[in-house]
């Protein structure tokens, strides 16, 4: 495993010395469903809508650091005022201003893992402790009791709607009762949600919690991880801590361009998600009865699919290997032993997956 020079190991801050320096483990394939991206095509007339966009857009000037315009298409779209949204380079930015703002030295934070591992990555370089209540071992549901008992002594708590990696979701009814026990600040981080069936998201909770944070991005069901656009929706005072400890212009003027765009023409992307949510159920059923049940996989309201094999790791290698395709490998991760996790595709990549499974699991 690479780690720092010695030399750094002392420079940095002490809590940072066993960092590692990041490794991309990328490998060009040519079908990769390995980060929960949209790999359809985007409608036609929303990426003309985006190019035009562009094109008009000035690069002299400095971004508007709040992104005005685009905040108010976001709350027309939701149901909010401007000072209800910040937007944020990805929904990781947010989350890392999250943790930095309401963690930090001596406070905590709840994870439910499995779940999200940048939760706790970001907690340690904020020097936050995590208490984590895992999730059932069999299906990942949330222990919602453990997870009430514990909230009263965390200062933060996210949770996953849908989960990442498991699919599943968290009742919102569960979200308000969260929400009443936790003394500090729930935030529900719904990057998968436009995924899952009507009336599943937290929103209609934000005027009754004012401790509610909701976390979006435009990476998942609107096809634009490459622009990097997340944002959240929380009471304003919230708001404000988030636009404080914020890189003022860290969503440049291209994204901001490009988002409210795609933001404008959201109807445009919903075939799209029907499509992924079809494909999604095709491939759950197609993938339960491979190799006679030799694997077990978990119902999802995300554009993935969690599975269990034995010999994961060997299996996801093969599948780079010697069918070019790559999917995620969570094998080694706690709790998820022997799981991949593959990313809905299109209809001929996911036959590939499901070709190239066949083959493997065959021999
Ligand atoms: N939350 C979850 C659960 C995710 O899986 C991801 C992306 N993998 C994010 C947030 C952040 O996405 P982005 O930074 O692309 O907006």
């Amino acid at each position: 495993m690479a780690e720092l020079s010695e030399r750094m190991r002392r420079l940095v801050q002490p809590h940072l010395s066993t960092i590692e320096p990041y490794d991309p483990n990328f490998t060009p394939t040519r079908i990769n469903l390995s980060a929960n991206e949209n790999t359809y095509p985007m409608p036609s007339a929303a990426r003309d809508a985006i190019d035009r966009a562009l094109a008009a857009t000035p690069l002299n000037r400095y971004p508007d650091p709040m992104s005005n315009e685009l905040r108010d298409e976001l709350g027309a779209w939701h149901g909010v005022e401007r000072s209800r949204i910040c937007v944020g380079n990805g929904g990781d930015e947010l989350l890392f201003n999250f943790i930095y703002a309401f963690g930090g030295p001596g406070r905590t934070l709840l994870d439910c893992p499995p779940s999200f591992s940048e939760y706790a990555f970001f907690a340690s370089l904020a020097q936050t402790e995590v208490r984590q209540v895992w999730r059932d071992p069999e299906t990942f549901e949330l222990d919602q009791q453990a997870v009430l008992d514990a909230a009263p002594d965390c200062d933060i708590v996210i949770v996953t709607s849908p989960n990442n990696p498991t699919g599943n979701l968290v009742p919102f009814e569960f979200v308000g009762r969260l929400c009443a026990a936790c003394p500090g600040l729930v935030m529900v981080d719904e990057a998968y949600m436009e995924f899952a069936d009507a009336g599943a998201s937290a929103r209609s909770l934000l005027d009754a919690h004012d401790n509610l944070i909701i976390l979006h991005t435009l990476s998942k069901a609107f096809g634009e991880a490459g622009i990097r656009l997340g944002y959240v929706l929380a009471a304003p005072d919230i708001i404000d801590v988030f636009g404080a400890v914020r890189q003022i212009y860290s969503v440049n003027v291209l994204t901001q361009a490009a988002a409210l765009a795609a933001v404008r023409d959201r109807a445009l992307f919903l075939p799209v998600i029907d499509r992924v949510r079809a494909e999604r159920e095709r491939m759950f059923s197609a993938l339960a009865e491979i190799a006679g049940g030799a694997l077990t996989v978990w119902p999802s309201q995300a554009n993935f699919l969690l599975v269990r094999m034995s010999g994961a790791s060997e299996v996801r290698q093969r599948l780079r290997d010697e069918f070019s395709i790559l999917v995620r490998d969570f094998s080694h991760a706690p709790g998820l032993q022997d799981c991949l996790r593959i990313t809905i595709g299109t209809p001929e990549e996911n036959d590939a997956v499901l070709a190239a499974l066949r083959a493997l699991l065959a021999s």
